[in-house]
């Protein structure tokens, strides 16, 4: 379905509330709106943290490959909405390997410099995610409605209340001096054909089976 109009111009309105973070950050947030889709309290909420979360660590959003991020929402939950934002504002994509989910089924985050381990957890205030799930937008989406069928005036108040409070109010911040990181194999720039199913593959995600290098589906592998 295309996107209505009266959201189109209430996400650009929106992404000028990132005008207080200065330099790029309102397009950024605009640009946070229209790839999630909808407007939402979950996405700006994450936007937030994960702003908060770069501030504790005096950091920039991530444009290379420098930082990770571990969100704790799951699958399966309301305002996993989250974790978009989370993504947004951090910079730290799924696309670059940079995201994963803990499935804890929380609304906070951690933002870990591979560099040199130092990170910063950011978890919403009970009281704030509590607020939340009472307000008339959860209610509506409890009741089956999708988030772009909310009025969008009831979605838009969501995000100015948002942003009507200072982030001490919304967060707790935690600054972790050395992060243990799991080992993960290390980036290649190489790829093989799977000699099963002819299709590319990454080099080190390459099984072997009857000595020939396959993809993990042909393989039999789980992973
Ligand atoms: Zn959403
Ligand atoms: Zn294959």
């Amino acid at each position: 379905m295309p996107m209505k109009q009266e959201q189109v111009s209430a996400m650009e309105q929106l992404g000028r509330k990132a005008e207080l973070f200065g330099g790029i950050w309102p397009k950024v947030f605009e640009s946070a709106f229209f790839v999630h889709g909808h407007i939402c309290g979950g996405m700006p909420l994450g936007f937030r943290a994960g702003v908060w979360a770069l501030k504790q660590l005096a950091a920039e959003r991530e444009l290379n490959m420098g930082k990770l991020v571990f969100v704790e929402t799951g699958t399966g939950h309301a305002a996993g909405c989250f974790a978009d934002g989370v993504q947004m504002a951090t910079g730290c994509t799924f696309g670059k390997g940079l995201m994963s989910r803990t499935e804890y089924g929380k609304w906070a985050l951690t933002v870990v410099d591979k560099e040199s381990l130092r990170a910063a957890r950011v978890s919403v205030r009970p009281e704030v995610i509590e607020a939340a799930f009472q307000s008339p937008f959860v209610k509506a989406r409890r009741e089956g409605v999708p988030p772009t069928e909310v009025p969008v005036d009831v979605s838009v108040k969501l995000v100015e209340n948002l942003f009507a409070k200072k982030e001490e109010e919304l967060f707790v911040a935690k600054l972790i001096e050395r992060y243990e990181l799991p080992r993960g194999p290390k980036p290649t720039f190489n790829i093989v054909r799977c000699a099963a199913c002819g299709e590319v593959v990454a080099e080190n995600k390459l099984r072997l089976k009857d000595g020939k290098p396959v993809c993990i589906p042909c393989s039999g592998y789980r992973s």
